[in-house]
């Protein structure tokens, strides 16, 4: 099993509906994202994917939420912009690319010492 992973960094406001706390107030966070994608081959040069490849279509993802307020995004306007969910909605919009390669997880940074994951179910 190959593990190939690139990361970004963006800059945006949210604040947590229905959070008893700080973050309930607007606030700003440098997100930092990593994104992973798995493949037991590689292709006929020996690569899972094409860094290049892959860094730009997570900076088209990205590009939709630097220097944003995340509550106003449409698919934030029902679900918090928790780490979680923003980790999901990348997950999501980079697995809709049908070219894109198969996203295997999206880890989201909201600092340096605290981050949330999602990933497809694991098939036992
Ligand atoms: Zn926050």
């Amino acid at each position: 099993m190959y593990v190939v992973e690139v990361s970004a960094e963006f800059n945006s406001a949210h604040n947590l509906i229905g959070y008893k706390g700080k973050c309930e107030a607007l606030h700003g966070h440098n997100w930092k994202v990593k994104v992973s994608v798995r493949s037991d081959d590689l292709d006929e040069v020996g690569m899972v994917v094409d860094f290049k490849i892959l860094k730009q279509r997570l900076n088209n993802v990205i590009d939709k939420l630097d220097h944003k307020y995340l509550n106003d995004l449409e698919y934030f306007n029902k679900t918090n912009p928790t780490s979680e969910n923003i980790a999901r909605y990348i997950y999501e919009s980079m697995s809709e690319d049908a070219a894109s390669p198969n996203v295997a997880s999206v880890t989201v940074w909201e600092t340096d010492s605290a981050s949330a994951t999602y990933s497809r179910a694991v098939i036992s």
